[in-house]
């Protein structure tokens, strides 16, 4: 079971980060993947890399690049770091996001929110904006399938069982 997570409306992420220059995106390769892949119909990972999460997460790298493209064609600084499992973190993981900050007025979280409330901890001390990309609506079971190419996987749209969770709302 994963957490079901769409993006939210891109125009509200946009109003968010209108004063931002210097955004640094943090994503997730876990369930945020299959949840865009699902929710965008985009290739889920790549096979061939096996277990290594990062670079078989097709569907969230897939946005991540877009959403990278679109801000810097509108004038921000962009840069951006995977973190597997900002749900889970290790201290090394800690350390990562917190050496990638200086410099950046804005984070944006392209994961579940529980990402969002596990990044949001460990920059309480952090004067710039914690934006979330992503709303939590509930949990998923999916049924992984290779995709026409055979080189990804894809959630089986048939028998996907999405549970809604009946409040959520955009930015939780
Ligand atoms: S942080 Fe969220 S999106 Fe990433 S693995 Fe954990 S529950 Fe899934």
């Amino acid at each position: 079971m994963g957490l079901y997570s769409v993006m939210r409306e891109e125009a509200h992420i946009l109003n968010e980060a209108k004063d931002a220059k210097k955004i640094l995106i943090i994503s997730c390769p876990g369930c945020a993947c299959e949840s865009l892949s699902y929710e965008e119909d985009l290739p889920n990972r790549l096979l061939e890399q096996g277990k290594d999460m990062d670079a078989s997460a097709v569907a969230v790298n897939i946005i991540r690049t877009q959403w990278v493209n679109k801000l810097e064609g509108l004038g921000y600084q962009v840069d951006y770091i995977s973190v597997v499992f900002p749900c889970e973190m290790f201290d090394t993981d800690r350390e990562e996001i917190l050496k990638a900050i200086p410099g950046r007025d804005t984070v944006m979280i392209l994961a579940c929110g529980s990402a969002y409330i596990g990044i949001r901890d460990i920059l309480k001390d952090y004067q710039g904006k914690i934006i979330p990309m992503m709303q939590t609506k509930g949990s998923f079971v999916f049924r992984l399938v290779k995709d026409g190419t055979g080189k990804h996987s894809k959630v089986e749209r048939e028998s996907a069982r999405i549970n809604r969770f009946s409040k959520a709302k955009e930015g939780e």
